[in-house]
């Protein structure tokens, strides 16, 4: 049975993603040896990577003036690097669930950390609004998709200060204007491609602002100054992006796949609106996630959880359980996620209806 990858990353990645990637581990560009067998500095690697920072570039519009570095470590390892290389004396951030607090857990490490709004106490139910960016901040993070709670900042906004953003779970679902962020990163294995590679767009004029000294491995200029190139990167994890990135370029780019998206998320929302089990747990529909779509059971259905879980199973679907910090479900409907399996969950989530 074909089977519906709602799972929230690793995550379903696309088709042509898979195969090429499975016919490179055997054998790649003819070469006789595997992706995995041939060096990082060899010309054929070089241009693996050259090309995915190049269509990275082009399906993002991102400008001149900003570097892509692929890196070891996820966005956890990001979470570091960035009050390593950027916070001097104080860095704002928004607390907007489980990985923004990650995120200010490790920036505490490194200087001074104004969390500007917060919605923890709420169970992060909502976006905070309405707070101000200090412009004595060295940078402002945000997380613009908020994975776990399934709110999402689809504006780009503004900052007076250096805009850091943790897009793992929503880069390139979307257009942005990299032109308004210092620095635009996350891990790949959300929308992109396996984990064990994290996607890093760094605007230049932010490197080297720090008095602290930078080990190499952590050091932005040095990755810079290398074109990802520093250590041994991952190589068949960067193949594999660029076959997203293909896929993505040939599906129409951004404005095609947001278009794609908002219609998925769409008819999901409407189901979760009209279905009498279901409702969503957020405060302010505005927040809406369109890359995960959390919704949960009315409190009079509540111990339907199990018979639900059992019923989507039967129908090929997988992953929908939600975060254990949330409870209910979690359809994580990834750009590779096709209409076609949402269609199935929104059947699904009917057919239980009538049963119940
Ligand atoms: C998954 C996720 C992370 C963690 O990524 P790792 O690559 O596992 O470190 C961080 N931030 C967000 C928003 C995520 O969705």
């Amino acid at each position: 049975m074909k089977k519906h990858i709602f799972n929230p990353g690793p995550a379903v990645l696309p088709e042509f993603t898979i195969k090429n990637t499975a016919s490179a581990v055997m054998n790649f560009n003819d070469t006789g040896m595997s992706i995995m067998e041939i060096s990082h500095r060899s010309k054929d690697f070089e241009s693996v990577l050259n090309e995915a920072v190049a269509l990275f570039r082009d399906i993002l519009d991102i400008p001149a003036g900003y570097s892509v570095l692929f890196l070891h470590g996820g966005a956890s390892l990001q979470f570091v690097m960035i009050p390593y290389n950027f916070l001097n004396k104080k860095a704002a951030y928004l607390d907007s669930g489980s990985w923004a607090s990650k995120a200010i857990k490790e920036a505490k490490l490194f200087g001074d950390v104004q969390i500007v709004a917060s919605s923890k106490e709420q169970n992060y139910t909502f976006l905070p609004s309405g707070y101000t960016i200090p412009e004595d901040a060295d940078y402002f993070h945000i997380t613009t998709n908020n994975t776990i709670f399934g709110t999402e900042i689809k504006k780009d906004i503004d900052s007076p200060v250096p805009l850091v953003a943790d897009a793992s779970s929503d880069i390139l679902s979307r257009p942005m204007d990299v032109s308004k962020y210092g620095l635009i990163y996350g891990g790949a294995q959300k929308n992109l491609g396996p984990s064990g590679v994290a996607f890093a767009i760094v605007k230049e004029s932010m490197l080297e602002k720090v008095s602290r000294p930078v080990p190499s491995l952590l050091n932005y200029k040095i990755h810079v100054d290398n074109n990802s190139l520093f250590n041994t990167p991952p190589c068949l994890a960067i193949y594999t992006c660029l076959q997203t990135l293909k896929w993505l370029k040939d599906l129409g780019g951004l404005q095609k796949i947001h278009k794609i998206n908002l219609e998925k998320s769409g008819i999901l929302y409407d189901e979760i609106e009209r279905n009498k089990l279901f409702m969503s747990p957020l405060t302010n529909s505005d927040d809406r996630s369109i890359m995960n779509v959390v919704f949960v059971l009315k409190p009079e259905y509540a111990g339907l959880q199990e018979q639900f879980l059992e019923l989507a199973k039967t129908k090929g679907i997988i992953g929908i359980k939600g975060h254990r910090s949330v409870g209910g479900f979690r359809a994580s409907i990834y750009n590779a996620l096709s209409l076609d399996s949402v269609k199935v969950l929104v059947d699904a989530m009917k057919e239980f209806e009538t049963k119940v």
